[in-house]
């Protein structure tokens, strides 16, 4: 029989509730089975028999179905049977009993357990598990399917992009060969029209040839914008910065609109807030980027309206100049302001159906700007029309860093190199002279220049003349347009005094026309350096023509005594000339001075000696020396006279002085000269 229930050290009453749970609704005896909870798997059965003979021997066996298949014996005196962490499911329990004999009875009571799963375990908690399972493994299906779907499509996408992008490609080189094919006949157009037009007299012809001549630039200026886009498209805009004046160059663009200006009844103005900037800047491409702009402007503003150019210095966080261009055109609506930047955009303008353009101008403006580390905006018109602003910040081109090449090794030049001192170095550096009329223009070329050069200034023509006659510079560069005395006037005067006419001179030139060219070099000036210019490579003409210069002075002697041999050609020659005649003629006084000579050739003593240095590298003792050797070995040559006597006919007082510098000129002695050479 079982006698009793407890669960956790409790006795279960019949018929109570535990934990919303009745245990047990009838006696345990009657009772099939009992259910019991997960959490309620701690209990003890008390088993009893209703055999009373010596019953404290009476023990028990059980066997719990579902657990173990054995029967198992309670010690002797034991009748509690204790469960502990019963794993959920269902079990029978069978108990029997052994009298004291060990005499094992028939009856077996049985007892059905039950212990309930919690409900992470029930069948529905599993059923739950099997469908989210199942869900999960549908929507991962779902997710790959769906993943390799798009890669698909990307990978589709991409295939078709990179075909497009290989026509395009290949539409695109076709496009700029063949800008490139037109650009060579294009440009055969405009040179012989320009003669062309300088020739005509007659004016009805003359405008037939402009417009020829109008529409041939125009032509070759889009063909070139085009090949300017292509090769932003392909490698990126190059910057290459010279230093300049911004306000001049841009006044120059400006002026070549002048024309359109008056054709189209155009009132065109341009205003500068200051008179000149000298900054850096990439010319060709701040031209293309005004150019851009001004021809927008003017396409898009009817007759009779304004067109300005506004050009300001702005100081403050960030030093910029500012270039402003307006006109009182159709204007351009807000939702496309920022658009028309972009690459092909082009406005659809309501009315004006001939639209012409492709739309890659502003494009260009808006990347060339960009490389300057400039911004480009456009904002409305007060009244109508739009204005364009360009700000390009204020810099400078480093001239020191990009050319440290030591420079006294290039022209240091002839003394002892141990000897010299940092003072003296200086003073071995070539003096420039720069003329101009600007200040701001000479101030920024000196600060520029004097790292390798002993620079001087002058403002005018006259000053400069006075400058060099007196210092006697190695270079002079100068402005062409200059109050007073110009460039092309000194540049003449330099050339043709003989003090100074191998002084080598650049003219400096905001024109491009090549009439001012042809003008100067009529002049004898050596090299054109068209404003605004690179300072590197303006550093480097000047390298080069000094080196020129000092070239010719050193192997230029043209100290041949024969004067029929004497081939004249500059003024230079006819100076050495006069000093050989002079020479010639006393060639057996010693007593023939530096001072003497000189006098003669009309300039001082200071002059001859660093006009002979210049042009033949020779002092005017060594010079007179040089021709009384020549003399004299002609004379060894073509005479009977002893060594003796052509010393003393030569001018030498004394014979040996005359052997040593004989050999030193010729590198044998006379005698043996006379030997080998004489008739
Ligand atoms: P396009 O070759 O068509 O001129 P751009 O890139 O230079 O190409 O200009 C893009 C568009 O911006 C033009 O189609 C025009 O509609 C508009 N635009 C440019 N400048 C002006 C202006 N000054 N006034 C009015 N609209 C302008």
């Amino acid at each position: 029989m079982f006698s009793s229930l407890h669960l956790f050290g409790k006795e279960i009453e019949v018929g109570k509730e535990y934990d919303g749970n009745v245990i047990l609704p009838e006696d345990l005896n009657t009772v099939k089975r009992i259910e019991l909870d997960y959490s309620q798997s701690v209990f003890v059965l008390e088993v009893g028999s209703d055999n009373f003979n010596l019953p404290e021997k009476t023990a028990y066996m059980y066997r719990l179905d579902g657990f173990n298949d054995e029967w198992l014996a309670l010690p002797a005196g034991m009748n509690r049977l204790t469960f502990t962490n019963l794993a959920p499911g269902k079990y029978v329990l069978n108990v029997k009993a052994v009298n004291s004999d060990g005499y094992e009875g028939t009856e077996v009571s049985r007892l059905g357990i039950i212990v309930h799963p919690p409900f992470w375990l029930s069948w529905w908690a599993y059923l739950c598990y099997g469908f989210l399972v199942v869900l999960a493994l549908l929507l991962a299906r779902r997710h790959i399917l769906r993943r390799e779907r798009e890669k698909f499509h990307i990978r589709q996408v991409e295939q078709e992009a990179a075909k497009n992008e290989e026509i395009s490609q290949m539409k695109f080189r076709f496009f700029t060969n063949i800008s490139h094919e037109l650009r060579t006949p294009l440009t055969l157009i405009v040179a012989p029209l320009e003669e062309l037009l300088a020739k005509e007299k007659d004016e009805s012809r003359k405008s037939v040839l402009m417009l020829m001549y109008r529409n041939a630039k125009r032509l070759l200026t889009l063909v070139n914008q085009l090949l300017d886009f292509r090769k932003g498209e392909m490698s990126g805009h190059q910057l290459s910065l010279s230093e300049g004046d911004i306000v001049s160059y841009i006044r120059e663009v400006c002026n070549s609109f002048l024309l359109m200006a008056d054709k189209k009844h155009i009132q065109f103005s341009f205003f500068s807030g200051v008179e000149s900037f000298p900054m850096a800047f990439d010319a060709d491409k701040i031209g293309k980027v005004v150019m851009n702009l001004l021809s927008n402007a003017f396409k898009y503003t009817p007759d009779g309206g304004r067109v300005t150019v506004m050009l300001e210095h702005v100081e403050g966080e960030r030093e910029t100049m500012e270039i402003k261009v307006s006109d009182t055109g159709i204007g351009i609506p807000d939702t496309d302001k920022e658009r028309i930047f972009e690459r092909f955009y082009q406005t659809e303008h309501k009315g004006a159906g001939e639209t012409t353009g492709s739309g890659i101008g502003l494009s260009l403006v808006r990347d060339f700007v960009g490389l300057h580390d400039g911004t480009v905006e456009v904002f409305d018109n007060i009244g109508t029309g739009s204005v364009f602003v360009v700000r390009l910040p204020v810099k400078h081109v480093d001239v020191a860093a990009e050319l440290s090449e030591p420079v006294v090794e290039l022209y240091g030049g002839r003394d002892e190199p141990e000897k010299m001192t940092e003072q003296t170095d200086r003073n071995h550096f070539p003096l420039l002279l720069v003329v101009d009329d600007n200040e701001d223009f000479r101030t920024f070329m000196k600060h520029s220049l004097e790292l390798q050069y002993r620079v001087k200034v002058a403002s005018n023509g006259e000053e400069a003349w006075k400058m060099i006659q007196e210092k006697q510079p190695d270079l002079v560069i100068t402005d062409v347009m200059m109050p007073g005395m110009d460039g092309n006037e000194l540049c003449r005067l330099i050339k043709s005094d003989k003090r100074t006419s191998h002084i080598p001179v650049i003219l400096l030139t905001a024109r491009q026309a090549v009439e001012s060219k042809v003008r100067g070099l009529k002049t004898g000036v050596d090299d054109y350096v068209t404003k605004p210019f690179n300072m590197i490579v303006l550093v480097l003409r000047i390298r080069k023509l000094i080196e020129l210069s000092r070239y010719r002075q050193a192997t230029h002697a043209v100290i041949d005594p024969a004067p029929s041999d004497i081939v004249i050609t500059s003024l230079d020659e006819k100076l050495i000339e006069k000093a050989i005649k002079y020479v010639e003629k006393n060639i057996s006084r010693s007593d023939l001075s530096v001072e003497e000579l000189s006098r003669e050739l009309g300039m001082s003593r200071v002059h001859l000696y660093k006009k002979l240095l210049q042009i033949t590298g020779k002092t005017p003792i060594e010079f007179i020396r040089v021709i009384r050797l020549k003399r004299a070995a002609q004379l060894l040559r073509e005479s009977q006279l002893h060594v003796s006597e052509v010393a003393y006919e030569v001018g030498f007082n004394n014979p040996k002085y005359f052997s040593r510098y004989f050999k030193e000129e010729f590198g044998v002695l006379p005698s043996a000269y006379q030997e080998k050479e004489g008739k």
